[in-house]
């Protein structure tokens, strides 16, 4: 096996790494005080082709594999959660289902504008009773002559609250099919949608998480996704598709996290010398690298077998696995290398300390994605 990147992945990486590094991660500290992404971030952002990553050509996208869409992801990591997940929440999650199960007619009115960065997109699953055990979502969706009619309630939903237009996952079942889901395109101005709570999150700042709620919400007829009934296995495959991506911005929070720990290694100096000639600190040194060179391994592994159709959803589950918790590990040695200095509010590594906590939850917690992964050995 060899991820030798082309040059065509090299220049993407080293464009979005730039952008990044650049112009993202100067604001974080605004981000965090406000909890808002400026607008010409955004911007900027989709000028860069971002918002277009996952979206075919023809609607105005760039359809990269999932390669380079996880390069482009391992990139944005390098700031951290918040901007990162903004960008997720769009070309993954958002507008993955739409891509794969939409009506040309569907893709033609969205894809366009999500491609563009005008419209945003998120992806609603999570209820108050349906968390891990997301297939038993209570949102009811009703069909009455050529609508449906959405209640229930969503919460944790990423960038709900400026999304302009919303995967809904919702259950049609009836007393023959008790446990059928489907999906539903929805548009923040139809009659019956309202957004609710919208949390402030220790982490991911920038990217508020919101509560949707549904009272009797119009859906017409033609903004189901795909056929009726068949919601699980559809939202299932968006959310496989997405863990590979989350693997990768752990990839590129630990490759940052090395990198700033190493300079401060080199220039922080206690008992006459720079901390990092003590063996501890170049053990810790060594185990974050080590963990995240394993991780990147996975999850390019997923990403380029996803490309060939040959992904399994338990080597998903361990490079989503293994990546988030070699950042929980990165990013507590990070802390720990700068001592008090990295306990203070401002400190770049306070916020991936934080951010990274999120990602064992996220998409599958780890426990989920242990169950994935014992379950199909045990099949095996
Ligand atoms: C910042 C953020 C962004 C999010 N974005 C979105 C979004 O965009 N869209 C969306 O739909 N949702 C989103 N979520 C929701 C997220 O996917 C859920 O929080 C997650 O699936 C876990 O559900 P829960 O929080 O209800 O925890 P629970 O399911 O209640 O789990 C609590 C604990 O029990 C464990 N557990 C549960 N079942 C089992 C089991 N069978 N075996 C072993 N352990 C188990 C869990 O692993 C966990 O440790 C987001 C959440 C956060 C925090």
């Amino acid at each position: 096996m060899d991820f030798g990147l082309t040059t065509e992945e090299r220049a993407l990486a080293d464009a979005v790494k730039d952008f990044v590094d650049n112009r993202v991660e100067p604001q974080m500290v605004e981000i965090e005080a406000t909890n808002r992404i400026p607008d010409g971030t955004f911007a900027e952002a989709a000028a860069l082709g971002l918002f277009g990553i996952s979206i075919p050509e023809e609607y105005g996208g760039t359809a990269l594999t999932r390669f380079s869409r996880a390069l482009v992801h391992q990139m944005l990591g390098r700031s951290g959660f918040g901007f990162a997940g903004a960008i997720a929440a769009h070309t993954g999650i958002g507008s993955d289902g739409l891509v794969a199960l939409g009506t040309q007619e569907q893709k033609r009115r969205y894809l366009p504008r999500m491609a563009s960065g005008e419209l945003r997109a998120a992806f609603a699953i999570t209820e108050p009773e349906a968390g891990s055990d997301a297939g038993s979502v209570r949102t009811h969706a009703r069909k009455k002559g050529d609508r449906y009619y959405l209640n229930g309630v969503k919460r944790f939903i990423s960038g709900g609250a400026r999304a302009g237009l919303i995967t809904v996952i919702a259950r049609t079942n009836t007393t023959e099919k008790p446990k059928e889901l489907s999906v539903f395109l929805v548009e923040p101005s139809f009659p019956g949608f309202r957004v609710g709570a919208v949390y402030d999150t220790m982490g991911t700042r920038g990217q508020p998480i919101a509560e949707l709620v549904f009272e009797d919400c119009e859906v017409p007829q033609q903004n189901r996704l795909g056929e009726e009934g068949k919601g699980w296995l559809a939202a299932m495959k968006i959310l496989g598709d997405a863990r590979p991506l989350v693997a990768a911005r752990c990839v590129g929070a630990c490759e940052r996290l090395i990198e700033i720990s190493t300079d401060y290694a080199k220039n922080r100096k206690q008992f006459g010398r720079a901390i990092g000639e003590f063996q501890a600190i170049q053990f810790m040194l060594a185990d974050m690298a080590t963990r995240t060179e394993a991780a990147r391994w996975l999850t390019y592994h997923a990403a380029s077998l996803a490309d060939q159709g040959r992904a399994t959803p338990e080597v998903i589950s361990m490079a989503k696995l293994y990546a988030s918790e070699a950042l929980a590990f990165v990013a507590d040695s990070a802390v720990q290398i700068q001592g008090g200095s990295a306990y203070v509010t401002g400190n770049p590594v306070g916020r991936f300390y934080r951010d990274a906590r999120v990602t064992r939850i996220y998409e599958g917690t780890s426990e989920i994605q242990r169950l994935i992964i014992g379950r199909a050995l045990l099949r095996h």
